[in-house]
């Protein structure tokens, strides 16, 4: 492959990008299959207006590292979709319909859902090409956000940073961007292992009361469509107030590049628990590891999402899939966190590694004539 067909060509992939086109449904699409070592890659869909071959590329690498560091039989894929994701839902469906037709036959990709795509386009996904992860219950699927699954993860490598002497998550105070499927129920996982919850967001504003807020009574609030702005148990903050907001523990769940090298000074967190992805940039991630501020690696700590997946394919149920969560996530917060310490080189550094030499070792198995 020519190095310049996508932002990311080496040794471990891609091994398939693919261009998808309907012109009667008007259905664009891309498919990188990164590495397919393990087996069968599994990948969100992501529907957006914007979305490149490089960005996909990136989001299948991220994904080759997150299903080998969590131990899964799967490698990483990633596809993306041409569209508004608020779209109507029957044109959404036919397009998602057309995207299943165009990829029936690339059997080593496995379908998950990703920013603007839900259960019921999994569903129609699984109704075209019968391999997904992500289905409504009815389908056999483990409703992985209403769970809380990748929020599960979260809790618990914040029990391994807590092991590791850098938190006292007891008494700890948590700050959390996103009160959405992740950072909602990362904020209930935390309160139930002793933390406080001192400020949280959403895209209408932000919430905050130094003492603890109310988690149980701002969950009903939000599960009912309110604003966490409008709750009444603490006072309105600003999007730009929450990054410097004194606490403990601070949990990215809405979207990427949220530090940066003009706030990463600011944060007053000793831990950082990232649910999105991509949270910080390079600069700001280099300022944390100078200031002794850790993050764990975000493909190491929001991994219960994709092992929610593999064990839903897999055939099992959530009591599984949470003791699964829990173990590899445990074990390999562990293992960074060991190897960042002997080493003193970034955690994603470190966690890159370990997980790429999973992967390297998985291609020696391989047929290579
Ligand atoms: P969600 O849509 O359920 O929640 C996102 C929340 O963020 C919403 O409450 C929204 O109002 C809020 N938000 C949007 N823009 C904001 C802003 N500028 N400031 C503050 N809040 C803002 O999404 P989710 O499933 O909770 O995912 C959150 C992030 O975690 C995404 O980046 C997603 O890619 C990543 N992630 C999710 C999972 C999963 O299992 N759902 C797994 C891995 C990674």
């Amino acid at each position: 492959m020519r190095s310049e067909w996508t932002a990311i060509s080496d040794d471990l992939g891609p091994e398939k990008v693919i261009l998808l086109r309907e012109p009667r449904i008007g259905l664009e699409g891309i498919l990188v299959v990164d590495n397919t070592a393990a087996g069968p890659a599994i990948g969100g869909i992501r529907m957006a207006l914007d979305i490149t071959v490089d960005e996909v590329a990136r989001l299948a690498r991220a994904m080759t590292f997150k299903n080998a560091a969590a131990g899964l039989r799967h490698g990483g894929g990633k596809a993306g979709i041409v569209g508004d994701p608020t779209m109507l839902p029957h044109e959404k469906e036919r397009l998602v319909r057309a995207f299943g037709v165009a990829i029936r036959d690339i059997v080593d990709y496995i379908p998950g859902p990703d920013m603007g795509i839900d259960e019921a386009c999994m569903a129609a996904l699984y109704d075209e090409i019968g391999r997904v992860v992500g289905l409504p219950r009815a389908l056999g699927g483990i409703p992985l956000d209403t769970l809380g699954a990748t929020a599960f993860g979260l809790a618990i490598a914040a029990e391994v940073a807590d092991e590791f002497g850098v938190v006292d998550l007891a008494g700890s105070r948590v700050v959390v961007q996103g009160f959405g499927a992740v950072g909602a129920h990362a904020a209930r996982f935390l309160v139930e292992r002793g933390a406080i919850v001192v400020a949280v967001s959403d895209s209408r504003g932000g919430m905050a009361d130094p003492s603890g807020l109310d988690i149980e009574k701002l969950l009903l609030w939000k599960s009912a469509g309110n604003p966490v702005s409008e709750f009444a148990g603490g006072t309105a903050i600003a999007h730009e107030a929450l990054i410097g907001y004194p606490c403990d523990i601070w949990i990215p769940a809405a979207r990427p590049d949220v530090f940066t090298a003009a706030n990463a000074a600011t944060v007053a967190a000793r831990l950082i628990l990232p649910g999105a992805n991509i949270p910080a940039t390079a600069d700001a991630e280099r300022i944390f590891h100078e200031r002794g501020v850790l993050m764990i690696p975000d493909f190491i700590a929001n991994a219960g999402g994709v092992i929610c997946g593999a064990v839903e394919y897999a055939g099992g149920n959530a009591t599984h899939a949470f003791a699964t969560i829990e173990e590899r996530v445990r074990d390999n917060t562990r293992e960074v966190l060991k190897r960042w310490q002997r080493s003193g080189d970034l955690p994603s550094v470190v966690a890159i590694d370990m997980a790429g030499e999973r992967v390297r070792e998985a291609m020696t198995y391989r047929r290579s004539f």
